[in-house]
């Protein structure tokens, strides 16, 4: 690195030098040489008017003499001519055997009466020379001076010039060393601190004290590095806390990546399986097809998905939640569902028991209360409270009836008997075994539309769903004087409905209202005779049969509610999920 910036420094200098000495030469020199021929010019012009005010003046010396002593004393060549041209005296060559100087240029004008002046080269001598003429009465005077001095001085300031240059350029030469050196050295350690962070080492700083450009740099750098070390361990921090949280769960948590290998399991999860191996693919560590298959849909698919897996341990279920997570591949969470199904199994069982047991007494209660009914007279006070009696015994057995109903349909136990069935002869059933309580109470029972094709069906059970919903639209709706039944295809197989035009239900009650027990007003409830179940009886009745449930409403115009069935074609897939149920 050192070289580079060296070489590129140096090279900067020599142009800057190389661009100086240029100029220098070109413009000091021209302006020198010139000024320097101005000044020789004057000089002469000033001596060899001098020279012509002797050649007046001195009458005691011949012209050869005044000539060679002018010449002389002006370091120049001194020539007198007369009016026609003639040399009549020179300081350096025979006046007899010179040409006619008539027609030199400098001559010409000095005989014209002005001062002449002009540079050439000398025929003689062959060098230039500055030829300056004065007019001097009968002829004309001039000194010749030889330029070959000026060129030589131009010479010399040369040679200075490019001497000077040579310096500058060994000077330019050191300088660039040592800014490269400092240079190379400083920029050294921007990289060896760029090095340490790319290896992870955040706790690197160049500390550089200087101002300069790199000195910012170098602290702009500094203060990444700050800020990266602490981002990092606030980061390591959450890690560790979140690494605590997920160990100290119940539940197993793995994490995939892209690739579908591990990538991270708590210590739930390596309990379980006790060997998850991270990068190891996710099928070798845990050997369950459900759980895999909601693994690699929440990662493809982007969405959560739910799964039951049953063969990870045996004897035990979990239930599995995989999320996809925002990198790409997915997280899934496994409940042990084991311990909570045995506890609602417990539950489900003594609700039953208590149920059965009660049975017998209450239907002698209320035989018995009958038949003291039939036996007492008409406004006797002991009437009074053997209907009360009865009417309470036969609440209990119809509550009793409902658990029992709930608790075979809940445990999955209950096995019903399905057919393809026509969706038409159900609503038909359905509205033929109420049509007389309807009449009663002034309700028109219509049937709006069905559907051709078949839903595979237990009859019973769905008559009991259609009767739970029928007699609820009786009970609570019976002021909107008609309730609409109908089947219409849907995406899940066939639609059935029934609506009333009744009061309606408060929306905030909708999502609740399959709940046990989940009554909107407990005491008219009671007064109409309900138990509080018949719509988690119709939940549990549909979900067994692989449909959904739901009740749409608007208040002061009505109820609706709607279950699916499956259609004909998924027959087989949903006798097989009855098994489970
Ligand atoms: P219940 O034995 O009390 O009728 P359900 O489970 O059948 O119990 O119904 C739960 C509650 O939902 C009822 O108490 C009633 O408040 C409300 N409900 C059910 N059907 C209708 C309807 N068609 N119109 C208005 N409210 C209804």
């Amino acid at each position: 690195m050192t070289s580079r910036i060296f070489f590129k420094l140096l090279a900067a200098f020599i142009v800057v030098i190389a661009a100086a000495t240029a100029t220098l030469d070109f413009s000091i020199r021209r302006a020198w040489e010139k000024s320097l021929t101005e000044e020789i010019q004057r000089n002469l012009t000033q001596k060899v008017v001098m020279f012509a005010n002797r050649v007046q003046t001195d009458r005691q010396h011949s012209l050869q003499d005044i000539a060679a002593r002018d010449g002389k004393a002006a370091g120049a060549r001194a020539t007198i001519i007369d009016t026609e041209g003639k040399v009549l005296a020179d300081s350096e060559a025979d006046a007899s055997t010179m040409e006619n100087h008539s027609r030199r240029t400098e001559f010409a004008a000095a005989l014209h009466g002005s001062v002449g002046s002009e540079t050439r080269r000398s025929h003689t001598l062959g060098i230039p020379f500055l030829y300056v003429a004065a007019p001097i009465p009968g002829g004309a005077v001039r000194l010749a001076y030889p330029l070959s001095d000026v060129a030589a001085m131009v010479r010399k300031v040369r040679r200075t010039l490019l001497l000077s240059s040579a310096l500058a350029f060994l000077v330019a030469l050191i300088l660039a060393g040592i800014a490269a050196q400092t240079t190379a050295s400083r920029l050294q350690r921007i990289v060896e601190f760029a090095d340490r962070i790319a290896t992870g080492d955040l706790t690197a700083r160049i500390e550089e004290t200087s101002s300069d450009e790199i000195g910012h740099v170098a602290a702009a750098l500094d203060k990444t590095g700050r800020r990266l070390e602490q981002s990092f361990a606030a980061l390591q921090t959450s890690q560790r806390q979140l690494e605590t949280l997920l160990n100290s769960m119940q539940d197993a948590v793995i994490a995939v990546g892209n690739d579908g290998r591990v990538q991270w399991a708590n210590q739930g999860m390596n309990r379980l399986v006790q060997r998850s191996r991270l990068n190891a693919p996710l099928i070798e560590t845990v050997r369950d097809p459900d759980f895999v298959t909601a693994m690699r849909e929440a990662a493809e698919q982007k969405s959560v998905r739910t799964a039951r897996a049953a063969s990870i341990v045996p004897g035990h279920a979990f239930d599995v939640k995989a999320a996809p997570m925002p990198g790409g591949g997915a997280v899934a969470v496994l409940r042990d569902l084991t311990e909570i199904e045995r506890i609602e199994k417990t539950r489900r069982d003594f609700i039953a028991n208590v149920s059965h047991e009660l049975r017998t007494p209450l239907t002698s209660i209320q035989g018995y209360a009958e038949t003291l009914l039939d036996s007492s007279s008409e406004g006797d006070h002991a009437r009074e409270f053997l209907e009360i009696i009865r009417k309470n015994a036969a609440r209990m057995s119809r509550l009793t009836e409902d658990l029992l109903t709930l608790a075979r349909v809940e445990s999955g136990e209950h096995r019903f008997d399905t057919q393809p069935t026509s969706p038409g002869e159900m609503l038909q059933e359905a509205v033929e075994s109420f049509r007389e309580i309807a009449r009663a109470q002034n309700v028109e029972l219509i049937v709006e539309n069905s559907s051709d094709a078949a839903v595979n069906a237990d009859r019973e059970a769905i008559h009991q769903v259609f009767a739970n919903l029928l007699d609820n639209a009786l009970k609570y709706a019976a002021s909107g004087n008609r309730i609409v039944l109908g089947a219409r295809p849907s995406e899940r197989g066939i639609e059935f409905y029934v609506q009333d035009f009744g009061p309606g239900i408060p929306s905030e009650h909708l999502p609740r209202l399959f709940e046990r027990f989940y009554r909107i007003d407990k005491a008219r409830s009671r007064e109409s005779g309900g138990t509080g179940l018949g719509l988690a009886i119709a939940k549990h009745i549909v979900l067994a049969h692989g449909g959904t449930i739901r009740a749409e409403s608007e208040l002061n115009h009505g109820s609706t509610f709607l279950f699916t069935l499956p259609a004909g074609a998924e027959a087989d897939a949903v006798s097989q999920k009855f098994t489970r149920f």
